[in-house]
């Protein structure tokens, strides 16, 4: 399994922090608003395979809108 993330969209306030981080440059402003009427970011499918699972994107946000999945090989330790 690649790395991956998923965004809790009703949490993200559309700050773009998260997009400014990403060292792939992967995360972007989407076109959906989300309930509180903030327009939320996204991954689109192609892009989520760039991921490289460095959690940058987790750190930055002030609002824990962002979970990172790391691949098996971005976790390191014994192989
Ligand atoms: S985990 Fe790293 S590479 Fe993946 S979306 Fe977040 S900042 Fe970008
Ligand atoms: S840093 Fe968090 S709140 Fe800001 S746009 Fe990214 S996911 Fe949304």
């Amino acid at each position: 399994m690649p790395s991956r993330v998923e965004f809790r969209e009703d949490r993200c306030k559309g700050c773009l922090l998260c997009t400014e981080v990403c060292p792939t440059g992967i995360i972007q402003q989407s076109s959906r608003f989300n309930q509180k009427g903030y327009k939320v970011v996204e991954i689109t499918a192609e892009m989520m395979s760039e991921c490289k699972g460095c959690a940058f994107c987790a750190m930055m946000c002030p609002d824990f809108v962002i979970n990172v999945f790391k691949s098996e090989s971005e976790k390191g330790g014994a192989a």
